[in-house]
């Protein structure tokens, strides 16, 4: 009797739905009251100091130390009267989670008095003791030296009772080591590029910027359960299970009533993020049992990553108290929808305006068609880009693997979009456009605002579809951070309407106006980026096929996604736009690829262990029952050769052993399940050895890369053998021996 899984189970079964008291009032009376924004800002700072911070953060420039020392004095204040005791930088290390590192805001204590301090230079750097942060061989831990700096664009929080500053993360010699640095020099090479290209139409716009609204999914399993699964303990997925009988073919939890638990589980999360000036919006049930969604209103990209990352962290803490653990992995269970994390982005002026939004005028919605279409040729040119910028091993599952969405990148633009680019397409020669072809397309372009208020146009299957006033991206793992993918898609979007810049200024002359080299060169773009369009079934086999054709990519595994990152081609772009030296995409690389080794290396450990020292043992006892069973029959039945003997009155039964020996027939049906424990036991033994074998030759490579590529190659490929025997004997043994437990108790109890 597996008594761990069956005293969790009548934990689980057993939970009322924790109550939390909650502020009473509007949401509005508290939203934003842990975070240090303009408005406490203006409260806490002199008039003068306010006005320079302000400026200073809006022009995305340095704070001087005067300021800083004022500003930190500010936040102290400020942090001291809501009972704060600690600072901290906070930070975003290549490690995926967040990081921190808490002072006591005590410093020098004057004469054994203790004065509570927090100084400009605190606020504005700090070195933290990180050799154990990954840094791809770039701060070896000799020289364990790396340092946080303030970012002053995002705003101070407090968490718990501690301070919180968002700091970028940089090895003493400068590379960054984390995901926000990269993500700000994104963000200044599109801003540099996108203005110019703005101001051929609005000479009013000096600043563009990205903004993200992500729809981070996630399931929710019961504490008790999940904390006797070490899979999900220690790999975030389930690396066995059988199906249950009733899994989400009914589509019944989508959109369905939350149940109670959870609902008082959101409400108590939801409150925490508001206070932290988390603009959550929407709540819902997805498709599969137990998954959910949560999006908020979207923000300047830097400010979006930094909340989807509080966010997860606010969750993990939550979930804590309502018993439940948030499962961020991207595919928890196989043979259930997995979780992904859409990147719906966009860019913004400093005048307001959507850039991917047509307007009111005939110029705005040229200057909608002038991004619109730039942005599908960024993908088209840089589709490996998007790709290796979502690859992990979670993902894995997702990408590649019979889900949503495919591995290949495509673009989805709906049909009214794609009959207007088509349209130009046809109308227009190449080279210079005339004056008639000129007065057709201008109609056809006035046209647009109407052709988007019919945006019922969906398809759910594109991993890169255009939804009315946004790109959403939504390949991103849910678990991921969505930096990487942002950072990818600013850095394309800036190298793309750089090319566009210049060759739109050469088509410029006395008889070619703005207007007409901005139509020539989108014309040329509609056409060479064709093939990146896909309108229909991204999970069909004939895509698969049809992309082939193209010629578009079609990457299955992390390890080969992770390679493109080290093209010629993408090493000059990031190196051109100042977002990535050489040496800084070469470490990373090799982080990636060693964060994916790890990840598989522990999956294969924890299925090793939980084959040898669970599974096995479970079917073994129950081969046992049986056998006990076989030698009881055929000693009853030993001295009783005639089945009519035993005095069998159902005719069917009687007629079913007519034939044979007696116990011998009796005995035949237990005899196979026997058989069938020891086959599958014995495949299991041997295909763990073989694992093992491989993984130890895997752990013999030195080459970071080849040893990724063996261990996705070479000790991956058993975890499905060994789990599909597993998950046999699960449906085969006696369930009160079984020690995990199922899908329908982790998926269904409530
Ligand atoms: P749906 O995609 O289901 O229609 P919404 O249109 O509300 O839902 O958008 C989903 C997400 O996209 C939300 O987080 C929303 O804030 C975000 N979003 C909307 N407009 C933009 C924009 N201009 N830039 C970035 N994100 C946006
Ligand atoms: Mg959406």
């Amino acid at each position: 009797m597996s008594s761990l899984r069956f005293k969790a189970l009548e934990e689980a079964s057993s939970r009322q739905p924790v109550n939390v008291t909650l502020p009473s009032g509007k949401v509005s009376d508290y939203y934003g009251e842990n975070v240090f924004d303009l408005e406490a800002m203006k409260k806490y700072l002199a008039e003068g100091t306010f006005k320079t911070l302000k400026a200073t953060i809006q022009k995305g420039a340095t704070i001087d130390r005067n300021t800083a020392d004022e500003v930190a004095i500010a936040m102290k204040t400020w942090s001291m009267e809501k009972g704060v005791t600690h600072y901290t930088h906070w930070f975003q290390p290549l490690t995926g989670a967040t990081a921190e590192k808490h002072d006591v805001f005590l410093d020098n204590m004057d004469g054994g008095k203790a004065i509570e301090k927090f100084s400009g230079g605190q606020l504005a750097q700090q070195e933290p003791d990180a050799s154990s942060f990954p840094s791809g061989g770039i701060r070896n831990t000799f020289e364990a030296r790396g340092y946080t700096a303030w970012d002053s664009s995002s705003p101070a929080f407090i968490l718990g009772k501690t301070l919180c500053i968002p700091t970028i993360y940089l090895s003493y010699t400068g590379e960054a080591l984390d995901y926000k640095t990269p993500l700000l020099k994104s963000i200044h090479a599109l801003d540099n590029a996108a203005v110019p290209v703005c101001q051929y139409f609005d000479k009013n716009v000096t600043r563009v910027n990205a903004t993200l609204g992500w729809e981070q999914e996630y399931f929710l399993i019961d504490n008790a359960l999940f904390t006797v699964r070490p899979d999900l303990v220690h790999s975030g997925r389930a690396l066995f299970g059988a199906n249950p009988a009733k899994g989400q073919q009914l589509e019944d939890h989508y959109f369905g009533s939350i149940p109670e638990r959870v609902n008082e589980f959101m409400r108590d999360y939801e409150t925490e993020c508001y206070k932290l000036g988390i603009p959550l919006k929407t709540r819902h049930n997805e498709v599969a049992p137990n998954q959910y969604e949560v999006a908020p209103i979207f923000e300047e990209v830097n400010i979006a990553v930094d909340h989807n990352q509080l966010l997860m962290d606010v969750m993990d803490k939550v979930s804590r108290r309502h018993n439940f653990r948030v499962l961020f992995h991207e595919k928890p269970f196989a043979g259930v929808n997995g979780s992904g994390k859409h990147n719906n982005w966009s860019m913004a002026t400093d005048t307001g305006k959507n850039l991917l939004s047509p307007g009111k005028t005939p110029e705005t919605n040229l200057q909608f068609l002038t991004f619109f279409v730039n942005v599908i040729k960024a993908v088209h040119d840089y589709s490996d880009l998007l790709r290796a910028a979502i690859a992990s091993a979670g993902n894995d599952h997702r990408l590649g693997a019979n889900e949503a969405p495919p591995a290949i990148i495509s673009v989805f633009i709906g049909t009214q979009l794609t009959k207007m680019l088509d349209e130009i397409e046809t109308k227009m020669k190449p080279g210079k456009v005339t004056a008639a072809e000129k007065k057709s397309l201008k109609l056809d372009i006035a046209s647009i605002p109407e052709l988007l208020l019919d945006n019922t146009d969906r398809n759910r299957t594109s991993p890169f579809a255009f939804t009315g006033n946004k790109f959403e991206f939504r390949a991103v793992g849910s678990s991921a951070n969505c930096a990487q993918a942002m950072t990818t898609l600013n850095t394309i979007m800036a190298e793309q309407l750089t090319k566009f810049r210049k060759e739109v200024d050469k088509l410029v002359s006395k008889t070619t106006t703005v207007e007409d080299a901005v139509l020539q060169v989108l014309h040329d773009y509609i056409v060479s980026s064709k093939n990146i369009r896909f309108e229909g079934n991204n999970y069909s086999e004939e895509w698969v096929k049809e992309a082939k054709k193209r010629g578009l990519s079609n990457i299955q595994t992390t390890p080969a996604a992770l390679d493109l990152l080290l093209t010629k081609k993408a090493l000059e772009l990031f190196e051109t736009h100042n977002v990535f030296t050489k040496r800084e995409q070469e470490a990373r690389h090799e982080i990636q690829v060693e964060m994916y080794t790890k990840k598989i290396q522990i999956e294969s450990r924890i299925i090793a262990d939980m084959a040898n020292t669970y599974i096995i043992p479970s079917a073994l006892r129950y081969q046992n029952v049986l056998i006990e069973n076989v030698k009881g029959i055929k000693e009853i039945f030993a001295s009783r050769h005639e089945l009519a003997n035993v005095g069998i009155k159902d005719k069917g039964l009687s007629d079913a052993f007519s034939e044979g020996s007696g116990s011998d027939s009796l005995v035949d049906t237990q005899m196979g399940m026997i058989k069938e424990v020891s086959e599958r036991v014995s495949i299991i033994k041997n295909n763990v050895e073989l694992m093992v074998e491989e993984r130890k030759k895997a752990n013999q490579i030195e080459h970071a890369t080849e040893k990724a590529f063996a261990y996705c190659e070479k000790v991956k490929p058993y975890f499905d053998e060994i789990r599909y025997h597993s998950d046999k004997l699960e449906i085969l043994i006696d369930d009160s021996m079984w020690p995990f437990p199922k899908y329908r108790e982790l998926l269904f109890v409530k």
